[in-house]
């Protein structure tokens, strides 16, 4: 274990640094992505496996057609590419933590919980890289009204089938690694029903701005014009980080239940 952990704390040394270099994360970012590699190897290798399949996956997905995303979504969206640690800590958080809690007090549900709550990330993030990428007119998951690309809360065809390729993706990882099987299918669920309840927190109680200039809807403080927003629906402190955490939570909770139905 002391071994592991120190190579673990290298290899997540390693790994950070470089993608820091790649400019896939700032600084903090970095340092945070370091910590969450560092305890998810401290787990054991097959959740620092976990931890990489997400990370890479996501990083190469955000990379391609980066100008056509961006060009789609700018007006809209809080941050850009770099990711910070709080956008860190509210992806893999839940799966830190349980990787952390399983080191502590060994218990089959941790494995549920953690692979439960990236399999939610990872089920988000391919769904909005792919699905902005796609196009095509999103609609919102409560009254399927059109709303713009980047909206939050707003899903596509493309997007949902990314979604819950996200999911079997990260899963099928976990099975490759002899996790029990009841674990792997609660964990797929819960990635599915993590990345819904992200999408249906989006559409409803996520903060959402408007521009005091133009009157153009944004997540953004600043709008793209350089106009400042004001607060116009959900709640202020429901910010995209703060819908992130939920939909990991839910994919954790859902995931616990399933495979303890299916043991
Ligand atoms: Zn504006």
């Amino acid at each position: 274990m002391i071994e592991r952990v120190t190579a673990g704390v290298a290899l997540a040394t390693v790994i950070a640094i470089a993608a820091r270099a790649a400019r896939a994360l700032t600084v903090d970012g970095a340092i945070a992505a370091g910590l969450v590699g560092a305890s998810s190897i401290a787990a054991g290798w097959s959740w620092g496996a976990l931890l990489l399949a997400f990370f890479l996956s996501s990083s190469v997905l955000s990379r391609i057609g980066i100008d056509i995303k961006r060009r789609r979504t700018s007006a809209l969206l809080e941050k850009g590419g770099e990711r910070d640690a709080v956008q860190v800590l509210a992806n893999g958080g839940v799966f830190a933590a349980a990787a952390l809690a399983s080191v502590v007090h060994p218990w089959e549900g941790w494995l549920a919980i953690g692979g439960g709550a990236l399999a939610a990330a990872t089920a988000d993030t391919w769904s909005t890289e792919i699905g902005t990428l796609a196009g095509g007119e999103p609609r919102l998951l409560t009254t399927w009204r059109a709303v713009p690309t980047g909206t939050s809360g707003g899903v596509t065809g493309v997007g949902s089938l990314a979604m819950v390729l996200g999911s079997a993706f990260l899963t099928l990882v976990m099975a490759a690694a002899v996790w029990p099987r009841h674990v792997v299918a609660g964990a797929f669920v819960g990635g599915v029903l993590g990345s819904l309840a992200d999408s249906l927190a989006g559409a409803t109680v996520q903060a959402r701005r408007r521009c005091t200039s133009c009157d153009a809807l944004t997540e953004r403080a600043i709008h793209s014009c350089g106009a400042s927003t004001v607060h116009a629906g959900g709640a202020s402190w429901m910010t995209n980080d703060a819908v992130n955490v939920l939909c990991g939570v839910a994919g954790a909770a859902a995931a616990l239940v399933v495979s303890r139905a299916l043991a």
